[in-house]
């Protein structure tokens, strides 16, 4: 009996799923190891990191022009030659700052750079004490001298250790330039509209987005504490030897840093987006263990379920083929208990009924091989293979056997006068007598035609003698009824014996067979020679 797993339909399956496993992982696994290869990622970050910072810069650009336009159109609305005008101006700009998402408080001065006004978002308008000589500041000097609007680099003073930056404009009040507005950006106010753009972008990305001013201080970073502080001189040449947006590689100190420089138009800012470059890498390494740790496992789970779906689907087909085997081997008492799919169950069902079916049409075949169809009496085949059996027994253990042969008298005649069927009937009568009179272990047989054989195991002639007068007498009283009139019959028996036989050996048991039944037979003849209804027992023609 083989196991389903050294069958070659089971490996087959195997490998069919197998195969399927692994393409339906493979392909996309190798295109996606391929698109995580260090290279291609790290291609992918640059050109995301470029992508950023062009997109921040340009952002960055439309609000300082917005912040530029914003105060040259205050400074317009200024009048400081007139100070019975200069309240309103005050009130102006201290709405405008209270509401604005960009600046946090301004200062205006006169022409000389003396400041007029001082107001913040958080204090609104400071009445200045001391009118501070401020016309050193750039952001003052610059509009005084060219008459454009000018944005500050970073500003950190001793007073306001807040970094800040200005934008300013020139106050025009006719041809002549009368002062200078001036609208300060606190770099570290969370609410500022360029903080939240720069945190914004920073937030779910790797590495750091900040934004630096010409002289390389930090503007804009998530890092509060960043902002007003140096960056890297390293980078700051970076920034001074490229004109475009770009992306460089910086050896540092610990390790490689990829830089990605996106420049403003309307300034001298930079928005710098650092990564370090390890990073980049351990990133796609960490991917790809992922995949290919999780490859692996797909593949893994996939045989074993597999090898449980080929399992469930030839579990069932071996019991099958098992069950089949031995029926083809003879033996019909086979059954399946198929647990599996209602397929195999109603195969194993219908196999269950056929091999039912085979095992009665067998039983009753094997039967009638052996049986007279009429009396129900063992047939000829029967006894001769009984008869083997006997023989072999008695010169085995030196025992007697007798055998009778009975013939019905002049039966002919009772089918000549009665018909046919009842000859039949007369013929069931003696077999179901003989049956009565004789022992369980004793063989009756229908010789053929009117001839019965009874073998009569341990039993010598003279006890075989008196079994054959008791059934002699038995038979002549016997009364068949019919539309003619009562049928009685009369039967004559020849006996022989193994007694008899004085060079009984056990080599040829056929001829001992044989000659067994041509004795009996010839006492049969002796006995209808004699006058029927009589029982002889062979004599040997020398006695
Ligand atoms: P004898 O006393 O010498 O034995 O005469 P007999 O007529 O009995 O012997 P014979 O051998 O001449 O005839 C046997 C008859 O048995 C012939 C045959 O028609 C009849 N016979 C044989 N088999 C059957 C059977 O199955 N049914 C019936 N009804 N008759 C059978
Ligand atoms: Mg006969
Ligand atoms: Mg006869």
């Amino acid at each position: 009996m083989k196991s389903i797993y050294q069958s070659k339909l089971f490996k087959q399956l195997i490998a069919a799923i197998g195969v399927l496993i692994i393409l339906a992982i493979g392909i996309p696994g190798a295109f996606t190891l391929f698109y995580i290869t260090p290279n291609v990622v790290e291609e992918r970050y640059h050109r995301v990191m470029i992508n950023d910072v062009k997109f921040l810069s340009n952002r960055l650009d439309w609000l300082l022009a917005k912040s530029l336009g914003d105060v040259e159109y205050l400074s317009n609305k200024i009048t400081l030659s007139d100070p019975s005008k200069l309240e309103e101006a005050a009130k102006t700009l201290d709405i405008f700052v209270s509401s604005s998402a960009i600046f946090t408080g301004g200062t205006v001065t006169d022409k000389n750079g003396i400041m007029q006004l001082f107001f913040s978002s958080s204090q609104g308008i400071i009445e200045l004490k001391h009118k501070n000589d401020i016309s050193h500041r750039d952001y003052i000097q610059y509009p005084l001298a060219k008459h454009e609007s000018y944005l500050s680099d970073v500003i950190i003073t001793e007073s306001n250790p807040s970094p800040v930056i200005f934008v300013s404009s020139i106050v025009m009040e006719g041809s002549q330039a009368s002062g200078v507005l001036a609208l300060s950006i606190n770099l570290w106010n969370e609410n500022n509209i360029f903080h939240s753009l720069v945190n914004g972008f920073q937030e779910k990305k790797q590495g750091s987005i900040y934004v630096v001013d010409g002289r390389g201080t930090i503007v804009f970073h998530t890092d509060k504490k960043m902002v007003g502080h140096k960056i890297h001189p390293d980078i700051l040449s970076q920034i001074a030897e490229n004109k475009e947006n770009m992306l460089v590689n910086l050896p540092m100190e610990n390790g490689k840093l990829d830089i990605a420089l996106g420049k403003l138009k309307k300034n001298n800012w930079v928005v710098v987006y650092e990564m370090d470059h390890e990073e980049i890498y351990s990133m796609s390494k960490i991917d790809r263990y992922m995949l290919l740790s999780t490859m692996v496992l797909v593949v893994i789970l996939g045989f074993i379920a597999s090898g449980i779906f080929a399992r469930i689907i030839l579990k069932p087909l071996e019991e099958i083929t098992n069950a089949t085997e031995q029926v083809a081997a003879g033996d019909f008492d086979q059954r399946i208990n198929c647990k599996g799919h209602n397929d195999f169950q109603g195969v194993a069902h219908n196999f269950n009924i056929m091999t039912t079916n085979l095992r009665v049409q067998y039983d009753q075949l094997e039967k009638l091989s052996m049986q007279d169809y009429l009396t129900g009496l063992a047939n000829r085949r029967y006894f001769e293979y009984q008869f083997q059996l006997e023989l072999e027994r008695a010169c085995r253990l030196g025992h007697v056997s007798t055998l009778l042969i009975l013939d019905i008298d002049d039966f002919k005649k009772i089918n000549d006068k009665f018909g046919h069927l009842e000859g039949d009937k007369a013929l069931k009568l003696l077999a179901s007598t003989l049956k009565e009179q004789i022992r369980e272990v004793d063989l009756p047989v229908r010789f053929g035609g009117e001839e019965f054989l009874i073998l009569l195991p341990e039993t010598s002639l003279e006890q075989g003698k008196v079994v054959a007068e008791k059934i002699r007498k038995k038979v002549s009283q016997l009364k068949i009824s019919t539309r003619k009139g009562n049928i009685t019959f009369t039967i004559s028996i020849g006996m022989a014996g193994l007694e008899q036989d004085t060079d009984f050996t056990c080599t040829a048991l056929n001829c001992v067979g044989d000659k067994l039944l041509k004795r009996a037979d010839e006492a049969l003849y002796q006995a209808k020679s004699m006058g029927k209804n009589r029982t002889e027992i062979w004599k040997s023609p020398n006695s």
